[in-house]
């Protein structure tokens, strides 16, 4: 599939509308803020007109400033909704057999994008997104038939044990669902473990330039949700690979 196919072009655009849509719920669910309502600047407190709302295309016409008090729109708003069109992207192209299949997991990849950033900024996952990335990954798992009991409970049987043993200070419990949503995303037990054997080796790697460069310290809490997804992320696209590497 190339990606001047319209099929791409339609999954990158839906990806731009569900990242903006991310970026509310980055906003509005870890300060347990209801989601529906009008968009408004935080600084003016002016409600943005839909114009103004248009994925990635606004902030560039608006200059990156209000339309009202000209303050500075964080960038991080065009990033999500272009991070999230990309994601949309990959999702197609990794499953070119079937429109429903590459839908289900473009939202699955959405919704651990918006887990992994939200767990950065507050150490800790909003069951609004981590239980609705469980039931979707059974759908995804179900209509692809790949569908094995043995991957979710081995990965979120692993997390469980570190969870016991640190009492929780390892990992956290919303881990332990992430685990087991990826699991089941991944389909056999085999893949699961290169996402999360991934995820350890990213994990360490950051650790270790951050301790080397002195941006976190040895008492500093890493939450591990983004390294589970990048773990993820990984695994659709080079799992294949890595299954070779690892299993011979
Ligand atoms: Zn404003």
């Amino acid at each position: 599939m190339q990606l001047t196919d319209p099929l791409v072009i339609f999954f990158f655009v839906l990806g731009l509308t569900f990242g903006s849509f991310g970026n509310v719920l980055i906003l509005r669910l870890p300060k347990g803020k209801k989601i529906v309502g009008r968009s408004q600047c935080p600084k003016c407190k002016n409600q943005i007109s839909t114009i103004d709302l248009i994925p990635v295309i606004s902030y560039i016409l608006l200059r990156g400033q209000c339309r009202f008090c000209k303050k500075k729109i964080s960038i991080q708003y065009p990033i999500v909704e272009f991070v999230t069109g990309v994601l949309f992207v990959i999702a197609v192209m990794q499953t070119p057999e079937s429109s429903l299949a590459a839908l289900l997991l473009a939202g699955l990849l959405w919704l651990l994008f918006l887990m992994a950033f939200i767990d950065a900024q507050i150490q800790g996952i909003p069951d609004l997104l981590n239980i609705p990335f469980v039931l979707l990954a059974l759908i995804f798992a179900w209509f692809t038939g790949t569908f094995t009991i043995l991957a979710p409970v081995t990965v979120a049987g692993l997390f469980l044990v570190q969870w016991l043993v640190s009492s929780g200070a390892w990992v956290g419990s919303g881990d332990i669902i992430l685990a087991a949503g990826i699991g089941l995303m991944m389909g056999d037990w085999e893949r699961a473990l290169v996402a999360i054997v991934a995820a350890y080796i990213v994990g360490a790697l950051v650790a270790l330039v951050g301790l080397l460069t002195g941006q976190i310290s040895r008492k500093d809490h890493i939450a591990f949700g983004p390294f589970l997804a990048i773990g993820a992320l990984i695994t659709i696209l080079w799992g294949e690979q890595l299954l070779g590497l690892f299993f011979f």
